[in-house]
């Protein structure tokens, strides 16, 4: 897509750092390196987000994913490493191509953090089940 920040990083058009490319997909620093290491990786095929992607586009990149994510977590002894993806203004999508955040982690600390708030107390079994059914019916 040609206003895409992601695709002139493909083409060349703007630089970029990469750490791993082949004709499917590339794997480059997140300008903003969260965290040492802070890398994304991307399908050179232009999409917007997951609720577009092809199935064929994100197994073959997520093939890749635990090779790299070992291998960036090695290179810097770091003690884990968070994938996220973000999908959407609200999800806090701001680049719309799809991508995949890599962030080794090193302490509680190092400039990420994660948080998932826990609401087990709003919803009994029952709600559960109804949450589960309403899905379940759009499979
Ligand atoms: P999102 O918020 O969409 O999940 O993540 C977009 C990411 O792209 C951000 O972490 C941001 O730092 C990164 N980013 C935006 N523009 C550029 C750029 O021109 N080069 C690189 N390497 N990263 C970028
Ligand atoms: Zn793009």
């Amino acid at each position: 897509m040609s206003n895409c920040i992601f695709c002139k990083i493909i083409n060349g058009e703007i630089p970029s750092v990469k750490i791993y490319e082949d004709d499917r997909i590339l794997a480059f620093l997140d300008i903003s390196q969260a965290t040492k290491g802070h890398t994304l990786v991307i399908p050179k095929e232009h999409v917007d987000n997951i609720f577009e992607v092809k199935e064929e586009v994100i197994a073959y990149l997520f093939s890749k994913v635990p090779y790299l994510a070992k291998t960036i977590k090695d290179a810097f002894n770091a003690e884990g490493l968070n994938i996220l993806n973000n999908n959407g203004k609200v999800a806090g999508q701001s680049v719309f191509h799809f991508h995949v955040h890599l962030i080794p982690r090193y302490g509680s600390e190092d400039g990420y953090q994660p948080v998932l708030i826990n609401h087990m107390d709003d919803y009994t079994k029952e709600d559960l089940e109804k949450i589960a059914e309403q899905i379940k019916t759009k499979l």
